[in-house]
């Protein structure tokens, strides 16, 4: 199987409609090819947003004035005594059509939650551990979501909008005057992105900036008009070193996706999808890795 043979049968794959000897050859061939295995991601993202869309839109909602309807004559059935016995069966009969029509109600959000779930999961025929583990199987450590959290503030205001309460200062003299990492870190970011995206990969600025404490090398980026961060903060807990990049949590339209490397943790923060901006900190984290070792040695 080749990347083309994949391509059009991927769809089949994560439906799971594929014979037992597709599924395998399938399985060998995302085993040594990423590029497969982050269209693979892409797709089963895109395809679990279509669900969750669908479950979420307005004709999938209990009309709220049905509900109050509901309720209302649930409670005067309860409350008013009843006149006769014909009275009561009625009432009765009233009672069960509604509890009928709850369960089923309650039955379909519980059908359509399930294979939202299922849709992020990999068919069952594929051994998760081998490929792409379904969300929430990796454990990101514990310093990096809590760092993740200035992250995401430093993109808001400081890459978004200009609202920090102190200026920043220039990648040279943070050089100079705080850590020689600082010192071309733009540059091998940089040099990274356009290797693998070209001009869609822009400079907008770069800088040694302060949110919440937290003093970040920032690197803000546009990748295909969409405004992209990177981030480079001292580590404190140098014990969890060397974490791949990950995905490392969401904020409203922004996802980030992180790795920690030589005593240093390393965010990128944008409104991309997950596996885009996931994408972006695989496509650095080697440039990145050489950058601080590069540094130390330097200093
Ligand atoms: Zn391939
Ligand atoms: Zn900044």
């Amino acid at each position: 199987m080749n990347c083309r043979d994949f391509s059009e049968i991927v769809d089949s794959y994560l439906s799971n409609e594929l014979l037992v000897e597709t599924n395998h050859d399938v399985i060998r061939h995302l085993e040594h090819c990423r590029d497969c295995r982050e269209l693979l991601a892409e797709r089963r993202e895109l395809r679990a947003r279509l669900k969750g869309a669908v479950v979420r839109a307005d004709y999938s909602q209990i009309d709220p004035a049905f509900a109050v309807r509901v309720r209302d004559e649930l409670r005067s059935k309860f409350e008013r005594p009843a006149r006769s016995f014909a009275g009561m069966r009625l009432a009765f009969a009233g009672l069960a059509v509604v509890i009928i029509a709850v369960i089923g109600i309650a039955l379909y959000v519980l059908s359509t939650r399930k294979s939202t779930e299922q849709a992020v999961l990999p068919p069952e025929a594929t051994p998760s551990n081998v490929i792409i583990p379904p969300e929430g199987t990796q454990v990101v450590p514990a310093f990096l979501v809590e760092v993740s959290r200035d992250a995401f503030d430093d993109h808001k205001n400081c890459a978004l909008a200009h609202k920090l309460k102190e200026r920043p200062i220039s990648l040279e003299k943070a050089a100079r005057t705080v850590d020689a990492v600082n010192l071309g870190f733009d540059r091998d970011v940089m040099d990274a992105l356009r290797e693998r995206f070209g001009n869609d990969a822009k400079l907008i600025k770069a800088h040694y900036c302060v949110i919440n404490g937290r003093y970040f090398t920032h690197v803000v980026v546009a990748l295909a008009n969409r405004t992209t961060s990177v981030l480079l903060t001292k580590q404190t807990d140098a014990e969890r070193d060397s974490a791949d990049p990950m995905p490392c949590g969401s904020d409203t339209n922004l996802s980030a996706a992180c790795f920690s490397s030589g005593g240093y943790a390393v965010f990128v923060v944008s409104d991309s999808l997950e596996s885009e901006t996931l994408q972006v900190a695989n496509t650095i984290s080697g440039a990145v890795a050489r950058h601080i070792s590069k540094a130390k040695v330097a200093a």
